[in-house]
């Protein structure tokens, strides 16, 4: 069965009473990545990547079976091979030493974070201060930095204000950043004497859409299943912001997860799920949902 909907009530299309929100599931950038890691397993070769491809246990175990090696570091890599840069790209230095170790390089840079490493450089080679909005441990952040080491990373509207700030400054975001605390943070950066205030709003639109489809739905069911990995921060940034309409909320990873008693006197479910969570558990914490609710009958 497919998660059928789109933010529909999918009631006539024979899934009983589940609505799937508006922009679930896997993003284009994270498509391109499976394809690209799918594509070269399929060569023959040995295929590393530093840090999971995405941040979804399941489908990482998948890949692990057939012979995705995910790497903490380059020295594990003991013969030459593929280095698959996932979505979230990789310090150039990182990059540069791969190759010298004679590793072929497969780019699943999403396009998107390319853009903000690019910025990033072009904003401090024009004499820019450059700020990021996000999650300095994120691998993301930690690659934009590797492009842009000057930039400095802040999360919030109070860690703008603290900044000792003159002269022209760029800020930029982390694709997967709040929109809303980018706004109040650019509003920050404006309480600042500054010669400029650049703002760069590098929010990916598939980020937005999904926040804005999961919490539209969140506002119209009585009960929500957030699918994705824990360590998926777009996904637990859904599971937030469905939690903060007031409705029950559940971030689960698989359908094993979702119990009876998450859907007593609940008749309305709805299902989001993040830009890392493949379509086949999408299907599975749905069907999953549609048997207890038939049990129920
Ligand atoms: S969430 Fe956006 S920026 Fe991140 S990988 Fe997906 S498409 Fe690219």
């Amino acid at each position: 069965m497919s998660a059928m909907g789109s933010g529909a009530d999918n009631g006539s299309a024979g899934v009983v009473g589940i609505r799937v929100a508006e922009g679930s599931g896997v993003c284009f950038g994270v498509r391109r990545a499976l394809r690209l890691a799918e594509t070269a397993l399929a060569s023959g070769k040995a295929v590393y990547c530093l840090g999971p491809l995405i941040h979804n246990p399941q489908e990482m175990e998948r890949l692990a079976g057939k012979g995705f090696r995910v790497i903490e570091s380059l020295d594990e890599i003991a013969g030459v091979g593929v280095l698959l840069i996932r979505s979230h790209g990789l310090r150039p230095d990182v990059v540069a030493e791969a190759r010298r170790r004679g590793l072929a390089i497969i780019d699943a840079t999403c396009p998107l974070v390319r853009r903000v490493q690019t910025l990033a450089v072009q904003l401090q080679e024009a004499g820019y201060r450059v700020i990021v909005a996000g999650d300095a441990r994120h691998p993301e952040v930690r690659a934009i930095r590797g492009h842009a080491p000057a930039a400095v990373v802040v999360n919030d509207i109070e860690a703008v204000r603290r900044l000792d700030l003159s002269g022209r400054v760029a800020l930029a975001a982390q694709t997967t950043f709040s929109p809303e605390a980018f706004r109040e943070m650019a509003a920050a950066l404006r309480e600042h004497d500054l010669e400029e205030a650049r703002v760069e709003n590098t929010i990916c639109a598939a980020t937005v859409e999904r926040q804005r489809g999961a919490a539209d739905l969140a506002a119209h069911v009585d009960v929500m299943f957030v699918i994705g990995g824990r360590n998926s921060a777009n996904t637990n940034r859904l599971t937030e912001l469905c939690a903060a309409r007031g409705v029950p909320t559940y971030h689960v990873e698989v359908g094993e997860e979702v119990a009876e008693a998450m859907l007593r006197d609940r008749p309305r479910v709805g299902v989001a799920a993040g830009a890392s969570t493949p379509q086949w558990i999408i299907d599975a914490v749905c069907e999953r949902i549609k048997a207890l609710q038939c049990e129920r009958r």
